[in-house]
């Protein structure tokens, strides 16, 4: 078994940005990414707080802008629409989730799709769909570029992808099928309603287990040598850790991890690579926007 290091993989990437960022031309600026965090959510907090630490070590400028949980909808919009016009933005990201009395998809939408970093713009989806030139959402990226840094071929392969959601089960799903490598795959996408789960996963050579709940994905559903990506990132409470908590995956690893040819830990997996990704988007962004 092999263990697709992240963190290791996304500290590489991040270096090789900062490099193409050193040795931009004489009076272009350093990529400017824009974060908007509402409310004090505290996985967002984290996420954010590690999205601004990455960006500044990679050498891309980043501002982050805070507003209360109660900022009105037409505030937010507001705020994103002058992110759009500053000439100095190239990436925009607006964390999610955010609070019930605002439109995530009218949020989504509002963000210039050349400055949609995430991903998450129709356009952009309507265009990783058509397999053409696009932002593709962070974490799925991020792991077809963990995927190619290990060299491993999945053409031909059957790619169980758990999940459909618009940020990760259903963009991954469109990548794998798509024609390129890693890609090439037969696809069968799941979700909760799927019937006899056990017996798709069993049949499949890679398993994308997205789904959010700890553990899930067992020993006896996997195939021996199936490649194992873990996107599930859930707090679980634990007595034992000082903050009371511990991160927890969709796969049982203990279980797993010994009958699969590769695997994704948590954390140092996907996450990392989700972040890797995003100042990828970034930079192409810029490159894009100043050259
Ligand atoms: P969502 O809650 O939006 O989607 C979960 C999906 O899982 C849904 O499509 C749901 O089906 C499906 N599902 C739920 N239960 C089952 C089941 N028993 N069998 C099969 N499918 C099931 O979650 P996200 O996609 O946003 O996130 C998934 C996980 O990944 C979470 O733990 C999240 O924290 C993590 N995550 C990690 C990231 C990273 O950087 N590592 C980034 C983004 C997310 P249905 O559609 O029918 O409801």
């Amino acid at each position: 078994m092999v263990l697709l290091d992240g963190k290791k993989t996304a500290l590489e990437l991040r270096e090789k940005l900062k490099l193409e960022v050193q040795n931009r031309p004489e009076g272009v600026s350093a990529p400017h990414l824009a974060a908007i965090l509402v409310g004090n959510n505290g996985a967002s907090e984290t996420y954010v707080a590690s999205k601004v630490k990455s960006c500044e070590a990679a050498g891309i400028r980043s501002t982050l802008i805070r507003m209360d949980a109660g900022v009105s909808e037409s505030d937010l919009l507001q705020e994103i629409d002058k992110l759009n016009k500053d000439a100095d933005v190239d990436g925009i990201l607006v964390q999610l989730p955010l609070p019930r009395h605002i439109d995530e998809l009218k949020v989504t939408m509002a963000v210039n799709p050349a400055k949609d970093v995430d991903g998450f713009h129709p356009e952009n989806i309507g265009r990783l769909t058509l397999g053409m030139d696009t932002f593709v959402p962070a974490t799925p990226f991020g792991i077809m570029l963990l995927l190619e840094a290990y060299g491993i071929k999945t053409s031909g392969m059957h790619a169980v992808v758990v999940g459909r959601s618009a940020i990760v089960g259903t963009p991954m799903s469109l990548l794998l099928s798509r024609n390129s490598e890693p890609g090439n795959c037969t696809v069968t996408i799941t979700h909760s309603r799927t019937k006899n789960l056990m017996s798709l996963t069993k049949q499949a050579d890679l398993i994308v287990a997205a789904l959010g709940k700890p553990g899930f994905l067992t020993a006896d559903m996997v195939k021996e040598g199936a490649i194992v990506i873990d996107v599930g990132i859930t707090r679980v409470e634990d007595n034992n850790s000082e903050k009371g908590y511990r991160i927890s995956g969709d796969v049982d690893f203990k279980h797993v991890a010994p009958i699969c040819s590769y695997i994704t830990p948590v954390p140092g997996g996907v996450g990392a690579m989700t972040i890797a990704a995003l100042l990828t988007n970034t930079v192409t962004a810029w490159r894009r926007r100043r050259f």
